[in-house]
């Protein structure tokens, strides 16, 4: 399914006012400082959201959003891909609702002079920030063995008959 590109900016009160609900993507060439903290690439990121009015009147805009980067794992310094999940539910600081009146549940967010919030943006803080500091391969993945056993390994392989042998000396 082609999935249409969500606004990059949206005025969440007017959103909430109709419950607006969208599904769609950011465009990669979009995601400049996305694809900075990669490896060198970053997928489209794909974004649900609805906008609504809790019973406090407080404008919401709540969703999830899911992508892949490229990361250079610090294990075995080669590229993986990672997919990064994310979930938001942001309200816009306006005259009425000041910082001090958004719940603790909601992540605050600023409005530009129309009014609007930078919704791709925002989306694309959340990705930046889910890098993971050391990002690492899962270990079945990773060329590099997460357990080194040096000095430990087990002779007993070697010495162990070969079972072919074992037959023949069975036929004879
Ligand atoms: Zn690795």
């Amino acid at each position: 399914m082609q999935l249409v590109k969500i606004p990059l900016t949206l005025d969440p009160i007017k959103a909430a006012k109709m419950r607006s609900t969208y599904e769609g993507r950011i465009d990669n060439a979009q995601l400049s400082r996305l694809l900075d903290a990669s490896a060198g690439f970053c997928s489209d990121i794909q974004v649900q959201f609805s906008c609504d009015t809790d019973e406090q009147g407080t404008v919401i805009v709540t969703g999830h959003a899911q992508g892949e980067v490229s990361l250079t794992c610090q294990r075995c310094m080669h590229e993986y891909k990672q997919s990064i999940s994310v979930e938001f539910c942001y309200s816009p600081l306006t005259e009425k609702f000041k910082e001090d009146d958004i719940p603790d549940i909601y992540d605050p967010v600023d409005v530009d002079e129309n009014g609007h919030i930078a919704i791709a943006e925002l989306i694309e803080d959340e990705f930046i920030v889910s890098i993971p500091f050391f990002p690492m391969h899962d270990v079945e993945d990773c060329s590099v063995e997460q357990d080194y056993t040096l000095g430990e390994i087990d002779e007993s392989v070697e010495e162990r008959p070969n079972p072919f042998a074992v037959l023949q000396k069975l036929k004879k």
